[in-house]
């Protein structure tokens, strides 16, 4: 290769002529040719090359031959032309004797080199400025390396300017901050300036000098320390927890520290927030699992406590299993397909499958499966939540049993069924529901208002009450009530309706949830039931009606009867005529006790019905019952010519009772066995007693009782056969009677006949009284004493029925009295003046004025008062006795009087 030396002279005419070189110009020449950088000269005149070095053509890639007669200029890059070309001129015009440039030249082969210039001006002998001689240097590498730098340099700035980490840089030597980045300016709310030269503690980055120093002392021994949290509090006072990772380096002969402060406030609450979080999956009763759903078979790959607790696996025997090892025999398979299907998908599920615990036990689980999405919004996981429900659930199925129970029994029953929603107020009306309240003749939702506007205005008071009653909390949420809707026609129906609340758990937010309701259209039988309770009325008032006839009709019925009595008590006292005469008498005689029985029997019937008879109770030897039934019964038994025995057992039988009435009941069935038994019959009268009860037993052997009449004897107006009974003149009273009597002393009556012809068996049963403190048997002899005849007596009668006045006055006088009949009240004041009665007999029913204000007149008047005052009546209840009494009565007789009743009166005076 041509080196270049000398450049060869060119064609150009205005070329210098070469000069030729100098003494010591060889030496020069060889160092210049052998120069390691590139050498030039270049002609003042021409401007172009005179003499290139090989470093040169290396390094500007061409030729020595190809540079001469070219200009620096045409090898220098365009953009540096002008500054390169003024340099040189002003080199060339003296104005500076050389310049050190840095340029760019531009290759042969296109490369750009960044080459550093030296020139220097040459002179002649004259000190004529000749040319230039440049020295040339590549720098080409040291710049790039320089940018290099620069890059790296701007690069880290930026990576310190824009950190998401604070990063300051202190002094090795001072410990002084000597640079910050934004990010820990911000964080401490402080300027550069009020950062800069400040040590660490003096920022808030350690508590105090002594710890930071500490530190830097620690940091100098080790060149590098860690704190894992420290706090920062910023200059607002603002807490965060920082980690500090410091540095020591060498910079330039210099100590630097770098310090990395990163905020780990946030990651330090996530690291809470998740240890939380796994506290609260472990305290939870629910078992949470995570299912791995990349590997074959979706393993679990996570079970909490809860779910150990659940199944009874622990977590590692759960782990890397499918979860079918939950499920068994008894599991739904279509439910598990269900499941199957939505896992696969990824698709969340919820459902309620039989799950197995390890030890075996079934239990009902309800289980969501969801999806787990990473941020990239990819699913990582499927957790799975699962909750225990075999109580609901078996409750929910016995509640579900129930309710089809009752929808059955309410169909069966022909209800009609309506659900209430108290949360949203709809009623759910089935067609029947529908039907009954007039609101159509479908199924329906309608609001509450709307069913209630149908009740009736009547009955919407209580059925508020009723319905608040049943909504309470408290109480057992029922309802049950017959009431009126109104249709919308105006048709008023009657509905029976029931309904069952159920409420929401139980607690103090217990409130109403469901009701069920049974509805049915009731019209149709409260129609009925109105008509049948009219009936009832129309009968009890017709009963109520009867009853009092016959009170009014065996009253009337006494007052014939009494002048009868007399009557015939005075023809008996009479002296003795025909025998016919006496015969007929006595034939009177006994059918007047006859019909006196009958009427005192239709009394009595009248009064025991109305509840009207009050029972006189003393202890009562049952023999001393017996001796005054037998008494009773007697004649007509022996009229009968029937055998009769009494037995009565030997230990005394008290009964807590009263005796004219049980004698009468005891008197009634011998009666009867006396009546139904034809003449010549046998009769028993069997009194003992039987663990804690009397029986009292009448057996005949007459006609007897067809088994199916047997039982309806003791009613009211029952008769065997009437025409069998006419003969002995019954009414059909007396059984009816004895049953009354017997039950209001606890007692019972059964009767028994082995049929027709064949005799009958009545036995009465009664209570034994208690026997403390019994009273000492009365003895009979003292009540045998023959009444003692009573001497005259003054007696004023007084009676409006004038053959009854007048009878007893007859008959009281033939007994040996003076005795005067009046018929009313004035006339009875007026003879009572004149005869100044000591005894008057007065009857309470007389007109205008009654028998009470004669006595009351009797009471008030002072030559009266002495006079024995007897109420003569038909009318013997207890009320009647008491009000006699008050009017001043000291007597109280009812009609017809037996005569020796006023016998032992006159007595007594
Ligand atoms: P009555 O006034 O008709 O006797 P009761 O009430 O005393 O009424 O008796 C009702 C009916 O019972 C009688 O009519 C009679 O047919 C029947 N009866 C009562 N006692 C006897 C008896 N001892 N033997 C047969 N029948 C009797």
């Amino acid at each position: 290769m041509n080196t270049s030396i000398e450049l060869p002279a060119t064609n150009d005419p205005s070329a210098e002529p070469r000069e030729e070189p100098r003494a010591g110009e060889a030496e020069f020449l060889a160092v210049f040719e052998q120069s390691a950088v590139g050498m030039v000269q270049v002609s003042a005149k021409t401007g172009r090359f005179v003499r290139v070095n090989a470093k040169y053509c290396e390094l500007t890639g061409y030729v020595a031959e190809e540079l001469a007669g070219m200009t620096p200029a045409e090898l220098t890059h365009a953009d540096d032309r002008d500054a390169d070309a003024g340099a040189f001129g002003s080199l060339l015009r003296g104005e500076v004797l050389f310049y050190d440039v840095e340029k760019r030249y531009v290759r042969k082969d296109g490369g750009i080199i960044r080459a550093r210039e030296n020139a220097t001006l040459l002179r002649d002998a004259d000190g004529r400025a000749v040319g230039s001689m440049a020295v040339i240097q590549d720098i080409t590498a040291r710049k790039q390396a320089e940018e290099m730098l620069h890059t790296t340099e701007t690069r880290y700035r930026r990576l310190f300017e824009a950190a998401k980490d604070g990063i300051l840089i202190l002094d090795g030597q001072t410990g002084r901050i000597t640079d910050a980045n934004p990010y820990i300016l911000e964080a401490l709310g402080l300027t550069r300036a009020e950062t800069l030269g400040r040590e660490l503690w003096e920022i808030g980055v350690f508590a105090d000098a002594t710890a930071s120093r500490a530190a830097m002392t620690e940091l100098q021994e080790r060149g590098y320390v860690r704190y894992g949290d420290l706090p920062l509090e910023s200059k607002a006072g603002e807490r965060r927890e920082v980690e500090v990772v410091a540095n020591v380096y060498q910079e330039g002969g210099h100590r630097v520290i770098q310090c990395n402060i990163r905020d780990i406030t946030e990651r330090k609450r996530a690291e809470q927030e998740l240890r939380l979080l796994n506290r609260a999956i472990a305290a939870s009763d629910a078992g949470v699992f995570l299912v791995d759903p990349y590997l074959p078979d979706f393993p679990v790959v996570f079970a909490s406590e809860g779910f150990e607790r659940m199944t009874g696996y622990t977590a590692a025997e759960a782990l890397g299993r499918n979860c079918r090892f939950l499920q068994g025999s008894k599991t739904d398979a279509a439910a598990v397909d269900r499941l199957r299907e939505a896992v696969h998908a990824h698709r969340p599920i919820r459902l309620t499958l039989l799950n197995y615990r390890k030890d075996g036990t079934p239990f009902w689980s309800d289980v969501a499966v969801s999806p787990v999405t990473g941020p990239e919004g990819r699913v990582t996981h499927l957790v799975g939540i699962q909750n225990d429900v075999s109580a609901q659930y078996e409750l929910q199925a016995s509640l579900q049993a129930s309710m089809d129970r009752l929808a059955l029994g309410v169909k069966v029953a022909g209800f009609a069924i309506a659900e209430v929603d108290y949360a949203t107020g709809l009623n759910h009306l089935t067609a029947g529901a529908a039907r009954a309240f007039g609101l159509g003749e479908t199924s329906m939702e309608v609001t509450r208002a709307t069913v209630h506007a149908t009740f009736h205005p009547d009955d919407r008071e209580e059925l508020s009450r009723r319905i608040a009653d049943s909504l309470d909390p408290a109480g057992p949420g029922l309802f049950a009530m017959d009431h009126r809707v109104v249709w919308p026609g105006g048709e008023v129906r009657w509905l029976t309706v029931r309904k069952q609340v159920f409420f929401t758990d139980d607690g103090p937010s217990r409130r109403p949830h469901r009701g069920v309701l049974a509805v049915l259209d009731v019209t149709d039988r409260k129609q009925a039931e109105a008509r049948l309770q009219q009936l009832a009325a129309d009968l009890s008032e017709a009963g109520r009606r009867k009853d009092e006839f016959l009170a009014t009709l065996a009253h009337e019925l006494r007052n014939p009867l009494a002048p009868i009595r007399t009557g015939l008590e005075v023809m008996r006292m009479s002296p003795a005529g025909d025998p016919a005469v006496v015969k007929a008498r006595e034939m009177m005689e006994r059918q007047l006790g006859h019909m006196v029985r009958l009427v005192d029997d239709l009394m009595d019937a009248s009064r025991i019905n109305s509840g009207k008879v009050e029972l006189k109770r003393e202890k009562l030897l049952i023999r001393t019952v017996v001796d005054h039934a037998v008494e009773a019964s007697r004649s007509l038994i022996e009229a009968g010519g029937h055998a009769f025995t009494i037995t009565v057992a030997d230990e005394p039988a008290w009964v807590d009772g009263d005796l004219t009435r049980l004698a009468q009941v005891v008197s009634n069935l011998l009666n009867n066995a006396a009546k139904y038994t034809p003449n010549g019959g046998r009769i028993t009268l069997l009194a003992r007693v039987e663990g804690d009860k009397v029986v009292i037993e009448v057996a005949d052997t007459g006609t007897g009782i067809s088994a199916d009449m047997l039982p309806e004897v003791f009613d009211m107006f029952a008769q065997v056969d009437r025409t069998l009974g006419r003969a002995q003149g019954g009414l059909g009273i007396g059984l009816s009677l004895v049953k009354t009597i017997l039950e209001m002393h606890g007692g019972t009556i059964t009767a028994t006949s082995p049929g027709l012809g064949l005799g009958s068996n009545f036995a009465a049963r009664l209570p034994l009284a208690a026997t403390d403190r019994l009273p000492e048997p009365a003895t009979a002899s003292a009540n045998e004493t023959p009444a003692p005849r009573p001497a005259g007596r003054r007696v004023l009668v007084v009676d409006d029925n004038v053959d009854g006045a007048e009878s007893l006055a007859m008959l009281l006088g033939l007994s040996g009295h003076e005795a005067r009949a009046v018929h009313d009240g004035p006339a009875a004041l007026a003879a009572a003046l004149d005869v100044a009665p000591e005894i008057v007999f007065l009857d309470i029913g007389l007109p205008g004025m009654s028998g009470y204000d004669v006595a009351k007149r009797f009471r008030a008047d002072a030559t009266l008062a002495g006079a024995v005052l007897v109420a003569l009546t038909g009318w013997g209840s207890e009320d009647d006795r008491r009000k006699s009494k008050e009017a001043g009565f000291d007597h109280h007789l009812t009609k017809p009087v037996n005569f020796e009743q006023v016998q032992a009166l006159l007595c007594g005076l």
